[in-house]
């Protein structure tokens, strides 16, 4: 694919340099058929040095999910080689198996095979905590 222009899809912006590959695991992007370009260490005026993701289709993914690794990128979509929609991501509401819960006495370090899920209990820090005994994510 040509990396400089997309007709359909998605371009992940101003990821922190060195993030782009936690972001492209984290989406599962190895799974897909379509092309990603994952291009490092992109000079920028704003951060100094940024990754990029580019997905060259449309993919039905939960980005907002992002929030939780870095409310700060920007995602892009691209239709018709227009760009048709860019945002930030906003924090998810709960987040499945992405952390653990540090608690010795949760519920989840006895029973194995319960998901891990945090709720967002505040916006601002942003905190969020174990669904079963509300300890505080790291
Ligand atoms: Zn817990």
């Amino acid at each position: 694919m040509n990396i400089d222009s997309i007709t359909n899809g998605i371009v992940i912006d101003h990821i922190k340099a060195g993030k782009g590959m936690e972001i492209y695991k984290f989406l599962g992007l190895d799974a897909y058929e379509c092309s990603v370009a994952l291009i490092k260490n992109v000079p920028s005026k704003k951060m100094g040095k940024k990754d990029i993701i580019k997905i060259d289709s449309l993919l039905d993914i939960d980005l907002n999910a992002l929030g939780y690794i870095d409310p700060n990128i920007t995602i892009n979509v691209i239709k018709n080689e227009v760009r048709t929609e860019k945002y930030h991501p906003e924090l998810p509401e709960r987040i499945t198996n992405i952390i653990k819960c540090k608690n010795p006495r949760c519920i989840t370090t006895t029973e194995q095979e319960l998901p891990h899920i945090f709720k967002l209990t505040d916006k601002n820090g942003p905190v969020y905590r174990c669904l079963y005994c509300e300890t505080k994510a790291q």
